[in-house]
Order: structure tokens, then C-alpha cells, then sequence
């Protein structure tokens, strides 16, 4: 035993084994310290046995503890001293490992002679002790210096062991998932609050009566026997989802279990099995409400895609059956283009004939007058004779009048629309239809609503509306004794005025009413029958109506309703 010196004298051999007893018991006095406190501890110790002057231990700090630098000496010092053999003795020891070295005495004179050991903590760990004795280090000194530091160095690993098992149990407590160890045999050890609960067991001792696979819902329990258990005995390791059971509830839950074992380092031979295992619940769940949630929201779209398709089907269909209105609307408004003109000349020439019927009986009875007073030779009579002629030539000028004027009439040529003073478009097409119409004793009135004076109208299509109303008002009143033509415009709202034709006529039959606005139903020997339609497609071009109501008292009364046109 080379470290072991010649202890000659009873007495130093009993000294050390007494010390060498207090080193060993120290390591159950330091159960509760922190490595500062060990460190002083140690200092103290070896200060006394090792009958120093000084002793210096360093650590580092273990975990959250800071590092312990600890001085203890047998002299008293100033502190500005203390700090300057600290920083002494860190250098020495740094430089001195376990070697012997002296330095100048920092306490007095002579040498301080000095021994180092190394604490098992690597880097700067060490306790340092220095002596004035020639004879420091002894082999029984260095002897109780490396077991006081191994001693020290233990006590403080063990601390910080025991500090890191704390917390991984603290983390494993606390973890919200599933966490259980198990013997080989399937016996379970230990499980956490949140096994327990997850499963609705009381404690540890109603868990030690079961074995793991009573955790296990029974339709897996084969599987786990034959399929995971030796895996996990064979790899090491099975992951996978399995269905455990609640105790109290029986309820059936999901879980992602981790199962593995556990292998002495040492021997490297299986001692455990452990888990840890989530429960799978919260994830189902959000797993079948997105499912259903993406079911919802496809079932929508494909709504959503028929409900469309059918649309875009209607619209289709709409569009065609527009199409085919258009082409329908574009032949009957030809057709009553057509009929229009027809109409337009045949009234035309009815009007011609009505008006010039009578100016051209005047012009013919007056020459026939002056033919026959010429006959007579009669000189005395020349006189009359020009007064006649003079009749006769006002009677052609009257007829050029009424024919120009129908010219006039029919060659404005105005097919725009436009805004139309309708008193003055009215009284116009009165005077018109009035003009040549003979002698019949009808009373017209004409009344119109200063709110009703602009029309958005085609002057002629409208006048010829109106033409043919007054007309056949007129044509009605033929044999009535009481012959009063109304012509009444009014505003009806902010959206439409109405011009009124009313007539104390035979009123009409209910037989011609049902057929009124039909083309060629006429009651008159000469007449066409396509006024009032040619009427009502006018109005009706215009976004208008054109209706007809019996006069109360007898009569009838035709009524224009037309869009009024815009304030600006
Ligand atoms: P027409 O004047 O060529 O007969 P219309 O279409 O203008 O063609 O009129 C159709 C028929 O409606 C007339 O034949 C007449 O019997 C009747 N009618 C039109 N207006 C009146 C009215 N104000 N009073 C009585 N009957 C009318």
C-alpha cells in the first residue's frame, strides 16, 4: 500500500483511523445540505485532521446552485486577505493537481506548502490545503484530502441526482398523459394521477390487484398478448392504437399507446415494461366533427351545384323562349306595321273622302247655279253670277286646304319619340277628326290637367291614337240626342297620366266588347275593324294601356294610360 506512511506511534495510527472514521460518517450529516454547505463542511473537517493552515474548496455549481468557493483557515485574517489567498489557492490548485508545491507564506513568513485533490466533477473541482509544516503533505494526508474529496464529490453528484429524479417525477406526476410502469409479468408499479383518472382507479392499491392487460377493453386483449406483447419484449417497443376501458363507467377509449421496455443498463436483461399512452378522445372527436363539418359543406356544395345547374337550366329555357317571344313580337309588329299602314290609308282615305265630300257638294251645287243663271241669259244677273263663281272657288280652296293639311299630316314623317306638349298633340288630332265630320250638333270638351302637359310619345302615332278614339266616339253619337265628346287628360300619379275619351254613344255590345281589340271585328258597313287594334299596339308601344269602360248614363269611355316621363 504505497500512500499508507510508517505510522510508528500508536497514537497517529489511532488519530487516523479516527479520522478516517469521521470522513465516512460525514456523508449522513450532508443528507440535507447544498454543495456550499458540503463544501464548508469538508473544509472544516480536513482542517482539524489534516492540521492545516488553510484549506480551499471549489465547485462547480450543480443545477440552479451557484458555485461553491469555500476558505477555511486556522489563522484570523483581514477579509481583503482572505480574498487574496482564495485567489492564491484557486491558481495553485489549477496549476498543482495533486501535486505537492509550496508558495510564500501568505500569513507570515516561510512557506506555505501545498496539496491539491481533484474532485470526480471534472473542470476546476478541487480542495486545496496548505500548511506551514515541513512535513505537509504526509501520505495519510493526501490519504484524507482525495477520500474527503471523493466523499464530497459523491455527496454532492447524489444531491443532484436525487434534485433531477424529483423533477422527472414532478413532470411525470403532472403530464396529462398516460404514464405506467409494469412488472415483466404484466404486475403494474406505478401509474400517474392522470392514468388513474383516465381509467377511474382509486390509488396504487386497487391497481396492484389487476394486471395490465385488464386495462386493455377485452376485443384487444388477444391482440395485445400476441401481437404488441412480443414486440415490445422482441424490438423493444410497440406503438399503436388500443382501446383501454374505463373501470367505474366501462366506457371504451381510444388510445395512441407507446409500450416499451425497460433493460438494466448493466446487464442489458428486460426488468420493466412502461408506457405512455394519449388518449385519443379529444383528437376523435375533432376528427368527426371536421368529417362531419366536410360531409355538411360537400352536401352544400353539391346543393348549391344542382340548385345552380337548375338555374343556368330555367335561364336557358327563358332565354330561349325570349328568343322565340322576339321573333314571335318582331312578326306581329311587322304584321301590324302592315296593318297599320293599311289602316292609315284606308282612314286616310275615308278621311279625304269625308272631307271633301262636302266642300266638293259646294263647289258643285254653286256651279251648277251658275251654269243654269248663265242658261237664262239673264245679264242682269252677272253679279250673281260672280258672287256664285266666287263660292264655288272658296269651296275648291277649301278642299286644297283639307288635303294639304292631310298631307301635312301624313308626311311629318316623325317615327322618334320625343317629349309632346299633349294639350297641343290633342287638340290638333281633335280638329282633325272633327274637320268634315258635318254638321252633327256634338259638343266636345276638351279638359286638360296642367300636371298631364308633356307626353314621351310619338306625335303622329299618338295623334293617330287619338284620331281614331275621337272618331269612332264621334261615329257612335250619330243617332244619340245627346252628343257630348270628352276629351279629359289627368295626372294619375307620380308614374302615370291618362287621356279619357268618353261619348253619350250607343255604347257597345257585349259581344263586341269580348272581341274589341281584336283585328276586323266591326260593326260598320264600311269600317275594317283595325283601329282599336292598331290603337292598342300603339299605346302599348309606348309602355302603355289602352282599355275600355262603359260611360255611366250611356256611352262608352276609351282610356290611354301613358308612363309620365321623367321630371328632368
Ligand atoms: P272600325 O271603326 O273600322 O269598326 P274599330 O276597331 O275602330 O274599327 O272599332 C271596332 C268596333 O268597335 C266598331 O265597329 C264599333 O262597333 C265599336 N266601337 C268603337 N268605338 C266605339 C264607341 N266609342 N262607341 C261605340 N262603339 C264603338
Amino acid at each position: 500500500m504505497p500512500w499508507v506512511d510508517r505510522l510508528s506511534e500508536p497514537e497517529e495510527l489511532r488519530r487516523c483511523i479516527r479520522d478516517l472514521v469521521a470522513l465516512s460518517t460525514l456523508p449522513a450529516i450532508w443528507k440535507d445540505y447544498n454543495s456550499r454547505q458540503i463544501a464548508d463542511s469538508v473544509a472544516a473537517a480536513l482542517l482539524s485532521m489534516l492540521n492545516a493552515d488553510v484549506i480551499y474548496v471549489t465547485a462547480p455549481g450543480l443545477r440552479d446552485e451557484p458555485v461553491a468557493d469555500v476558505v477555511r483557515m486556522s489563522h484570523t485574517v483581514s477579509i481583503g486577505s482572505s480574498g487574496h489567498i482564495e485567489r492564491i489557492l484557486r491558481s495553485a490548485s489549477r496549476g498543482s493537481r495533486e501535486q505537492i508545491s509550496a508558495i510564500d507564506n501568505p500569513f507570515g513568513t516561510g512557506t506555505l506548502r501545498i496539496a491539491a485533490a481533484p474532485m470526480s466533477f471534472g473542470s476546476d473541482a478541487a480542495i486545496v490545503a496548505g500548511s506551514v509544516n515541513p512535513q505537509f503533505p504526509s501520505e495519510t494526508h493526501r490519504l484524507l484530502l482525495g477520500i474527503a474529496a471523493n466523499q464530497a464529490a459523491l455527496a454532492m453528484q447524489r444531491r443532484h441526482a436525487e434534485a433531477e429524479q424529483r423533477c422527472l417525477v414532478s413532470v411525470i406526476e403532472r403530464s396529462s398523459e398516460f404514464v405506467g410502469f409494469a412488472h415483466l409479468d404484466g404486475t403494474p408499479q406505478y401509474l400517474n394521477k392522470a392514468a388513474c383518472e383516465l381509467l377511474g382507479l382509486s390509488g396504487i392499491e386497487e391497481m396492484q390487484r389487476l394486471n395490465i392487460f385488464d386495462f386493455m377493453a377485452p376485443h384487444e386483449r388477444t391482440r395485445a398478448l400476441h401481437e404488441a406483447l412480443p414486440m415490445v419484449m422482441g424490438t423493444g417497443r410497440w406503438l399503436g392504437e388500443l382501446d383501454l376501458r374505463h373501470f367505474r363507467t366501462g366506457e371504451i377509449i381510444p388510445f395512441l399507446v407507446d409500450w416499451f421496455r425497460i433493460d438494466d443498463k448493466r446487464t442489458g436483461h428486460p426488468t420493466n415494461m412502461a408506457t405512455v399512452s394519449r388518449d385519443l378522445r379529444p383528437q376523435k372527436k375533432l376528427e368527426s366533427d371536421l368529417r362531419r363539418l366536410n360531409e355538411a359543406l360537400e352536401e352544400r356544395v353539391s346543393e348549391r351545384t344542382s340548385e345552380l345547374a337548375e338555374a343556368l337550366e330555367r335561364l336557358t329555357l327563358e332565354a330561349e323562349e325570349r328568343t322565340r317571344a322576339d321573333v314571335r313580337a318582331q312578326k306581329l309588329q311587322l304584321e301590324l306595321l302592315h296593318a297599320s299602314r293599311l289602316s292609315a290609308a284606308g282612314q286616310m282615305a275615308g278621311a279625304l273622302a269625308h272631307e271633301l265630300n262636302q266642300p266638293l257638294t259646294a263647289f258643285t251645287n254653286s256651279v251648277n247655279a251658275g251654269r243654269r243663271m248663265m242658261a237664262n241669259d239673264a245679264p242682269h244677273r252677272v253679279d250673281t253670277i260672280r258672287d256664285v263663281l266666287d263660292e264655288a272657288a272658296e269651296q275648291a280652296l277649301r278642299a286644297g286646304e283639307i288635303i294639304r293639311q292631310l298631307r301635312e299630316f301624313v308626311t311629318r314623317g316623325e317615327t322618334e319619340m320625343r317629349i309632346e306638349n299633349l294639350p297641343d298633340l290633342i287638340r290638333e288630332a281633335s280638329h282633325l277628326a272633327l274637320t268634315g265630320t258635318g254638321p252633327h250638333g256634338v259638343q266636345v270638351r276638351l279638359s286638360f290637367d296642367p300636371r298631364a302637359e308633356a307626353v314621351f310619345a310619338n306625335r303622329i302615332q299618338l295623334q293617330q291614337v287619338m284620331l281614331n278614339l275621337i272618331r269612332n266616339s264621334h261615329e257612335a253619337m250619330a243617332q244619340s240626342e245627346w252628343r257630348e265628346l270628352e276629351v279629359v287628360t289627368a295626372r294619375l300619379d307620380d308614374e302615370s297620366i291618362e287621356i279619357a275619351v268618353a261619348d253619350r254613344g250607343s255604347g257597345l255590345p257585349n259581344d263586341i266588347v269580348e272581341h274589341l281589340f281584336e283585328p276586323f271585328h266591326t260593326t260598320k258597313v264600311d269600317g275594317m275593324g283595325l283601329g282599336l287594334s292598331i290603337c292598342r299596339s300603339i299605346v302599348e308601344a309606348h309602355r302603355g294601356k289602352l282599355g275600355y269602360e262603359p260611360n255611366c248614363g250611356g256611352g262608352a269611355i276609351f282610356r290611354v294610360t301613358l308612363p309620365a316621363p321623367l321630371e328632368r
